[in-house]
């Protein structure tokens, strides 16, 4: 089986230094492997995206010296990706969901929601959707429709079934589908799929084969896996990257200073010493050597020598760095 990983930022504005080591950690595994690595574009939530948004992430790969395999600029017909030409494909799959009967309209109002939510914390229950739309008749959707309300689409999350992965970097994770919170969405009520749902169809149809992606998305992981199952898709290896602190060890945010890559592109770090600091971030090559070039990184990277723990961000480290090289 070849390795294919894929990188999928979602087009904010910038390059945040996590998304830059998801992307460099995805590129070092996919060479070192002799396989590929593809870049997606996640751009559905059509409001926010923009051209120069998604440009932001072009400039900042090809600064890091991050190439991607599809593609008609790399000679291949297909890529970068881009989740908003893939409309289509996710409808089909939606279809397909709907004639096996495992989803449904839900028409309960955020306001509707809110107040479940309420009633279940001020009972001490963890909050959860409680299904209540599950058994809707064909009559009572119509009545909801005539009153205007736009359905979203829930998946039927099955009511006791364990979800088990082994996580290359965090070990087993176990976890019972009743701790999902309940049925969850996969079409807004705009129409436009959610998250949750494009990423399995995107990785399987890419036939991805190690999803390397931020730890934040662990949580995500249990709900993507019932929708493989229900699918008849395998589902890939997953391996969550740990979180990365400030010097402080809070969350890295804009108090720690510069975030983005391209700040560090404007202040004349060099693309070199700036991807071999990226890459010391919760990895560390067995030798113990610390000035790499990206060939040397490539022949060294092994996904289970990623640190769990959380890697905090050491501008000195970049600055030694960036005068060594
Ligand atoms: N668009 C998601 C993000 O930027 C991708 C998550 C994933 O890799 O599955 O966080």
């Amino acid at each position: 089986m070849s390795v294919r990983v894929r990188f999928a930022p979602s087009p904010t504005g910038f390059m945040h230094v996590g998304n830059a080591r998801t992307a460099l950690f995805n590129y070092l595994f996919a060479r070192h492997n002799g396989g590929k690595f593809v870049l997606r574009v996640e751009d559905t939530d059509l409001e926010r995206h923009s051209e120069e948004a998604v440009n932001v992430i072009y400039e900042a790969l090809k600064w890091m010296g991050i190439n991607w395999d599809e593609g008609p600029d790399v000679g291949g017909p297909y890529g970068p990706y881009r989740q908003s030409e893939r409309l289509d494909i996710y409808r089909e799959y939606i279809e397909k969901l709907k004639e096996r009967g495992l989803v449904y309209e839900c028409y309960c109002t955020p306001e509707e929601l809110e107040e479940m939510r309420k009633k279940q914390l001020e009972r001490g229950e963890p909050p959860r959707y409680t299904g209540k739309c599950r058994n809707l008749t064909e009559e009572e959707r119509e009545k909801l429709k005539a009153e205007g309300r736009k359905p979203v689409l829930r998946f039927k999350v099955p009511e006791d079934q364990e979800i088990v992965f082994n996580d290359l970097i965090k070990g087993e994770i176990r976890i019972n589908s009743r701790q999902l919170g309940g049925d969850f969405v996969i079409v807004r009520s705009n129409g436009m799929p959610v998250y949750n749902f494009v990423v399995v169809i995107d990785d399987a149809l890419m036939k991805i084969t190690h999803v390397i992606r931020g730890e934040d998305h662990i949580s995500n992981t249990p709900k993507q896996i019932l929708l493989y199952r229900a699918l008849g898709f395998n589902p890939p290896q997953f391996a969550h990257l740990p979180m990365i602190l400030g010097a402080d060890r809070s969350k890295l945010s804009k108090r720690h200073g510069s975030t983005s890559v391209r700040e560090f592109k404007e202040k004349g770090y060099l693309p070199e010493a700036f991807t071999n600091f990226l890459a010391l971030l919760g990895w560390y090559p067995k030798d113990g050597k610390e000035i790499l070039s990206m060939e040397e990184l490539i022949e060294r990277f092994d996904i289970r020598d990623v640190n769990s723990a959380p890697a905090v961000f050491d501008t000195t480290k970049l600055n030694w760095l960036n005068q060594v090289y």
